[in-house]
């Protein structure tokens, strides 16, 4: 039997009871999975069922057959990557827009859609110290976000040219970001058509930030050879180490020469609402744009990037069509969302972020921040004082970059070691922590933002550290 009403109705309650139950016992599952690639592709049908199949053998197949091959993002002692963050409210709004189940691509294909996003943007630009005069739109991804940026900047610097016409084959564009800026800058360099090799990479100080003095030298060594340096994207708060770029004194080297910056706040741009934090975005008002995920440390359902732009004519110039079928008669008076990127069609993530917003209070959303910045300076003091542990990069938000080192061993060995210790710990299922390399060192990065996150959790992490270590140094030492 195909669903019904009625039917939808008694099975949305069962889903509802699952998800509550999920919500409450979800630290009691394992962090990640004990599955081998194919496990759980080998226990699919390979053909689509012909006929209606009952709710219940669905459902039971999800509990059966998907869920143990799934990895719990939400589980609180997930430390890995940066967190792709859920929450009650989100949850129910995310239930409710796909209950809609509408288009947001215009003002006219739900006039409340693009409104109350034209209003939560404000709110968390206003929220979080931003130049009151930048407008935004929410986006899928920063990845997204940043390659809407650096089409914005091609085609401000071509005279929007490249889009009419295509490349003529004479540009020389140049692109700035620091040799630790996240790959989706490379990735937005090459789907631009600006060629990877025009990306310049800056080298960074001892902290990881990007040399405001190479990039100038880079730009007018660039500018002697006769390139056109068009954009430089700064990172607050790099993904391997958490690194805050200079954004003042970038700025103002991008201001001198005309390029468009770009700040990719993916992660760290939540800290923003608080005030403490504001220090990290100060000479934001020279930059032209700035991206923040929400759904990584906002507590809203991936996906969700917000998008602020200083310039919205110019970037919308970059991306409006609108053949006759899309033209409507307020065309003139209202926010077109579908003008300001690259998709027509659009979710209505504007729902979740005002759920999240008026739920939480931006005080309540303040006080959880605040409370994983203090977890993570407990847990930076357990690695402080242990003698064979080393932090290996600043701790200005709560990304702790750490491994273990012992004088006699070389860099080789050590990152063999520290490998191994990782590969130890996540296999125990109890918590799940991810790795970078700076400067040649493999280390474990200890990433405390997930939603529900407590101090039990940063206990447990730390006695499966220790436990693993003992045993990683006895197997190899
Ligand atoms: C996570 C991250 C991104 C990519 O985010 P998506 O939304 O997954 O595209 C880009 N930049 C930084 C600094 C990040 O941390």
């Amino acid at each position: 039997m195909i669903m019904d009403k009625q039917e939808f109705r008694k099975r949305a309650h069962q889903v509802v009871d699952w998800m509550a139950d999920y919500m409450e016992q979800k630290a009691h599952y394992r962090v990640t999975p004990e599955v081998q690639p194919g496990d759980i592709f080998g226990q699919l049908p390979n053909q689509a069922p012909e006929q209606p199949e009952s709710f219940d053998d669905i459902f039971e197949d999800f509990k059966e057959v998907i869920l143990p091959g799934m990895t719990h993002w939400q589980h609180p002692a997930f430390f890995g990557y940066f967190p792709a963050n859920n929450s009650e409210p989100s949850i129910l709004a995310e239930m409710l827009m796909s209950t809609l189940g509408a288009q947001c691509m215009s003002w006219l294909t739900s006039p409340a859609a693009t409104e109350l996003e034209e209003k939560v943007i404000n709110w968390l630009r206003d929220a979080k110290g931003l130049d009151a005069s930048w407008k935004g739109v929410i986006q899928d991804t920063a990845s997204t976000a940043t390659l809407c940026a650096l089409l914005a900047a091609r085609e401000r610097a071509s005279g929007f040219s490249i889009n009419a016409e295509g490349f003529s084959g004479q540009e020389n564009y140049r692109v700035y970001s620091s040799e630790h800026a996240h790959s989706s800058v490379d990735k937005a360099t090459r789907i631009a058509g600006l060629g990877l090799a025009n990306l310049v990479k800056i080298p960074v100080d001892e902290d990881f930030k990007m040399l405001p003095e190479a990039l100038e030298e880079a730009i007018l060594a660039d500018l002697e050879n006769g390139f056109t340096p068009i954009c430089v994207v700064s990172a607050l708060g790099t993904t391997s180490s958490g690194a805050i770029d200079p954004i003042e004194a970038i700025g103002k080297i991008a201001h001198r020469h005309s390029l468009w910056h770009h700040i990719d706040a993916a992660y760290a741009g939540t800290a923003l609402l608080l005030p403490e934090f504001r220090w990290m975005i100060k000479g934001h008002e020279l930059a032209d744009s700035y991206v923040f995920n929400p759904h990584k440390w906002m507590f809203t359902n991936f996906d969700c990037s917000v998008l602020f732009i200083k310039n919205a004519e110019a970037f919308i110039h970059t991306f409006s069509m609108t053949p006759e079928y899309l033209k409507t008669t307020q065309d003139d008076h209202v926010h077109n969302y579908r003008d300001w990127g690259i998709q027509l069609g659009r979710r209505f993530r504007a729902l979740k972020l005002w759920m999240v917003i008026r739920s939480f209070g931006l005080e309540g959303i303040r006080e959880k921040l605040r409370h994983h910045l203090a977890l993570t300076k407990m847990a930076k003091k357990r690695v402080e004082i242990e003698d064979n542990l080393i932090i290996e990069a600043p701790t200005d938000l709560n990304v702790i970059c750490f491994r273990f080192v012992e004088k006699s061993l070389s860099t080789t060995v050590l990152n063999a070691l520290n490998q191994a210790w990782l590969q130890r710990v996540n296999q125990t299922g109890r918590v799940f922590f991810t790795h970078t390399v700076l400067d040649g060192k493999y280390v474990i990065r200890w990433v405390i933002g997930q939603t529900d996150v407590l101090q039990e959790h940063i206990d447990l992490a730390w006695t499966v550290l220790m436990e693993e270590l003992e045993k990683v140094k006895a197997a190899l030492l």
